[in-house]
């Protein structure tokens, strides 16, 4: 299964940072935590956790928002504040891509719900699988394997 119609490109809210997606995605994930709340100004955040030698920002610069914690960075358009992605140690090789900012995102459904505990009322992501917290380290490869082989694709 390889049918992931790429590249994909993806900018901000303005258009002055613009990124290209080159390798298909790990896993597609809704984070309901408290922090992706604020971050997202949403009731969860939609991450593609991408292969980091397949994304790139191939337009204008990102800067450095949220808490500014040297483990979890997250980027921003200087101009128009939108998260764009986020790069921690914690996710060495990947980036956690936010998906929306994709050119195309109607594709895009989550495969994984996290952090349900926080989850608000009401709120349906359409994910399959959910963990009350983050998945354990031990989960990713199947979940990965199972995302390769049913996760939603663009076409
Ligand atoms: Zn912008
Ligand atoms: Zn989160």
């Amino acid at each position: 299964m390889s049918h992931w119609l790429l590249p994909w490109t993806a900018s901000c809210l303005c258009g002055r940072v613009k990124m290209r997606v080159t390798e298909a995605p790990a896993v597609a994930t809704a984070c309901h935590c408290k922090a992706c709340q604020k971050l997202s100004s949403g009731p969860y955040s939609l991450t593609l956790l991408l292969p980091a030698a397949g994304f790139e920002v191939i337009e204008g610069a990102t800067e450095i928002g949220g808490l500014h914690s040297p483990d979890v960075r997250h980027h921003y358009c200087p101009h128009c504040k939108s998260w764009v992605y986020t790069t921690a140690t914690a996710l060495a090789g990947f980036v956690n891509f936010r998906a929306t900012m994709l050119e195309d995102a109607s594709w895009v459904m989550p495969f994984v719900d996290m952090q349900i505990a926080d989850k608000l009322p009401g709120v349906v992501s359409g994910a399959s699988r959910s963990y009350p917290g983050f998945p354990p380290p031990e989960d990713y490869g199947s979940l990965m394997e199972a995302f390769a082989k049913e996760g939603a694709r663009p076409g």
